[in-house]
Protein backbone atom coordinates (compact mmCIF):
# COMPACT_ATOMS: atom_id res chain seq x y z
CA UNK A 1 0.00 0.00 0.00
CA UNK A 2 1.30 3.45 -0.83
CA UNK A 3 1.79 6.35 1.28
CA UNK A 4 -1.73 8.28 1.35
CA UNK A 5 0.36 11.31 0.05
CA UNK A 6 1.43 9.29 -3.03
CA UNK A 7 -1.70 7.44 -4.03
CA UNK A 8 -3.46 10.52 -5.72
CA UNK A 9 -1.81 12.34 -8.69
CA UNK A 10 -2.53 15.95 -10.24
CA UNK A 11 -3.17 15.12 -14.32
CA UNK A 12 -3.89 17.58 -16.84
CA UNK A 13 -6.23 16.45 -19.69
CA UNK A 14 -4.82 16.49 -23.07
CA UNK A 15 -8.26 17.16 -24.65
CA UNK A 16 -9.83 19.57 -22.81
CA UNK A 17 -6.44 20.61 -20.62
CA UNK A 18 -8.54 20.95 -17.30
CA UNK A 19 -6.91 19.45 -14.16
CA UNK A 20 -7.78 15.53 -12.98
CA UNK A 21 -7.27 14.41 -9.86
CA UNK A 22 -6.14 10.53 -10.61
CA UNK A 23 -6.18 7.82 -8.07
CA UNK A 24 -2.79 5.97 -8.99
CA UNK A 25 -4.19 2.76 -7.88
CA UNK A 26 -6.95 3.06 -11.19
CA UNK A 27 -4.22 4.70 -13.28
CA UNK A 28 -1.90 0.98 -12.82
CA UNK A 29 -4.65 -1.46 -13.39
CA UNK A 30 -6.63 0.09 -16.03
CA UNK A 31 -3.72 2.18 -17.79
CA UNK A 32 -6.52 4.23 -18.98
CA UNK A 33 -8.54 7.09 -17.88
CA UNK A 34 -11.41 8.76 -19.13
CA UNK A 35 -11.17 12.48 -18.23
CA UNK A 36 -14.63 13.41 -15.93
CA UNK A 37 -14.78 17.04 -18.01
CA UNK A 38 -14.66 15.71 -22.14
CA UNK A 39 -15.30 12.12 -21.16
CA UNK A 40 -12.30 11.87 -23.76
CA UNK A 41 -9.98 8.22 -22.73
CA UNK A 42 -6.68 9.11 -22.02
CA UNK A 43 -4.20 5.84 -22.58
CA UNK A 44 -0.96 5.24 -20.84
CA UNK A 45 1.98 3.37 -22.55
CA UNK A 46 2.13 -0.14 -21.02
CA UNK A 47 5.67 -0.55 -20.49
CA UNK A 48 5.98 2.76 -18.76
CA UNK A 49 3.11 1.16 -16.34
CA UNK A 50 5.20 -1.60 -15.52
CA UNK A 51 8.54 0.35 -15.02
CA UNK A 52 6.26 2.47 -12.07
CA UNK A 53 4.69 -0.13 -10.39
CA UNK A 54 8.22 -1.48 -9.87
CA UNK A 55 8.78 2.07 -8.81
CA UNK A 56 5.51 1.52 -6.06
CA UNK A 57 6.77 -1.52 -4.51
CA UNK A 58 10.42 0.20 -4.28
CA UNK A 59 8.47 3.57 -2.04
CA UNK A 60 6.37 0.29 -0.63
CA UNK A 61 9.81 -1.02 0.27
CA UNK A 62 10.90 1.86 1.79
CA UNK A 63 7.45 2.90 3.18
CA UNK A 64 7.76 -0.21 5.58
CA UNK A 65 11.41 0.26 6.50
CA UNK A 66 10.09 3.47 7.93
CA UNK A 67 7.34 2.13 9.60
CA UNK A 68 9.59 0.07 11.44
CA UNK A 69 12.00 1.61 12.06
CA UNK A 70 9.27 3.90 13.49
CA UNK A 71 8.38 1.46 16.01
CA UNK A 72 11.96 0.84 17.44
CA UNK A 73 11.87 4.25 17.93
CA UNK A 74 8.81 4.55 19.89
CA UNK A 75 10.07 1.35 21.77
CA UNK A 76 13.50 3.42 22.69
CA UNK A 77 11.74 6.27 23.89
CA UNK A 78 9.38 4.23 26.10
CA UNK A 79 12.43 2.43 27.62
CA UNK A 80 14.22 5.66 28.00
CA UNK A 81 11.12 7.21 29.23
CA UNK A 82 10.93 3.98 32.04
CA UNK A 83 14.56 4.53 32.57
CA UNK A 84 13.85 7.83 33.90
CA UNK A 85 11.16 7.09 36.13
CA UNK A 86 13.11 4.60 37.70
CA UNK A 87 15.94 7.20 38.34
CA UNK A 88 13.32 9.38 40.01
CA UNK A 89 12.06 6.72 42.26
CA UNK A 90 15.58 6.31 43.39
CA UNK A 91 14.96 10.14 44.85
CA UNK A 92 15.93 10.71 48.96
CA UNK A 93 16.30 13.05 51.17
CA UNK A 94 20.26 13.69 51.84
CA UNK A 95 20.98 14.70 55.53
ZN1 LIG B 1 -10.73 16.26 -20.67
Amino acid sequence: MLPPELQKVEFTCPSCKKALSLTLDIVFKRASVQCIHCKCVVEFAGSHVARTLQSVSDVEKGAARIAEVRTEYTKTVERFKGAVADLLKTAKISS
